[in-house]
């Protein structure tokens, strides 16, 4: 039998995607800190606009912040009309090592609320071009420069397929963002999830808050399967996918044994499995605790294609949902 989800004992509860006063956040880090830490949560990755930053006083035994930044790919004339109706890329990076304090371009504008962090920070000079040949070429540098890259809110962004099919190096997608479903966006980006997997990419998925305010804390957040909560374990841990992405229902195992998928999770109205091929399963039903998937024809159907995946969906009666990230066949 082979734990699809890792069989740890502790799943950490992250915040991927949050904002302070040191960009455009109401609450400082304390404050953002202090808000997590009373949901529940462990991990925290501080992402404010335009300046790389690391908080390492926040840290103690029961909570870690990562290294981030939150790039925004608008012209340096981003600007109303073009800001009101215009198309953006908006990229999370998450530092593999918490010293790293790299940056694609200088900070937007140095204030007394970000003074301390620009200072800190070191960039190149590479230009923000609303572009999806721009957005590859600060993908590929984050990468070598050592961050985990997720691709943010493409709803808001007012990105359609054109606009993300040709990014590449992406480590994950954020498939729900909290503060623009509360704001009246359909950030529930599942769609862009198949599409992005179809096309060959091979990507996690994260589910964000993306909060300015206290009001969206907890509203969607990560669970991470690592060993201990330490910074190169939970980055291990993301980078090789042991992690789900939720705004409700838990996970609580998923396996495949054989040509048998099972998940056992929060009670849920609907539980999905999608794949790259003509091929889907569900069941549904009052309170389901488990699924059950014969994935037999799908296995032999898909041998030897490199881009053949399933990943999972659980919804609960509320609307809320998990999803799992893709699994390929041959990792199976
Ligand atoms: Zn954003
Ligand atoms: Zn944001």
């Amino acid at each position: 039998m082979k734990y699809l989800l890792p069989p740890v004992e502790n799943y950490y509860k992250a915040s991927l995607h949050t904002h302070s006063t040191v960009s455009d956040g109401k609450m400082t880090p304390e404050e953002v800190k202090a808000h997590y830490k009373a949901a529940g949560f462990s991990i925290l990755a501080l992402t404010d606009h335009h300046i790389v930053a690391a908080h390492p006083q926040l840290n103690d035994p029961d909570f870690l912040t990562l290294t981030a930044i939150e790039l925004g790919l608008d012209s340096e004339d981003y600007a109303p009309p073009a800001s009101f109706f215009g198309q953006t890329y908006h990229f999370n990076l998450i530092a593999k090592d918490p010293g790293n304090l790299w940056q694609p371009y200088p900070p937007k504008k140095i204030t007394d609320r970000n003074r301390r962090q620009a200072e800190a920070a070191h960039w190149d000079q590479r230009e923000r071009i609303c572009s999806a040949e721009c957005a590859n070429e600060i993908l590929q540098r984050a990468k070598e420069e050592g961050f985990l890259a997720i691709y943010n809110h493409p709803t808001w962004s007012k990105q359609r397929y054109p606009d993300y099919a040709p990014l590449k190096g992406l480590w994950a997608l954020e498939i729900r963002n909290t503060h623009n479903v509360l704001n009246g966006f359909d950030d529930n980006n599942h769609r862009v999830y198949q599409d992005l997997l179809e096309l060959g990419n091979r990507l996690a998925v994260v589910a964000c808050d993306d909060t300015h305010r206290p009001h969206t804390v907890g509203g969607s957040w990560t669970m991470i399967g690592a060993k201990e909560l330490t910074y190169p374990a939970v980055i291990e841990a993301m980078e090789r996918g042991d992690l789900y992405a939720t705004c409700g229902p838990a996970i609580h195992s998923l396996t495949l044994d054989g040509e048998m998928l099972k998940i056992t999770c929060d009670p849920a109205v609907q539980i999905t499995v999608q794949t790259q091929a003509r091929f889907a399963k569900r069941v549904a039903g009052d309170d389901i605790t488990e699924g059950e998937f014969d994935l037999s024809v799908w296995l032999q159907k898909s041998a030897g294609d490199p881009n053949a995946f399933f990943r999972l969906t659980v919804t609960a009666a509320d609307g809320t949902y998990a999803a799992t990230r893709a699994y390929f066949l041959d990792e199976l």
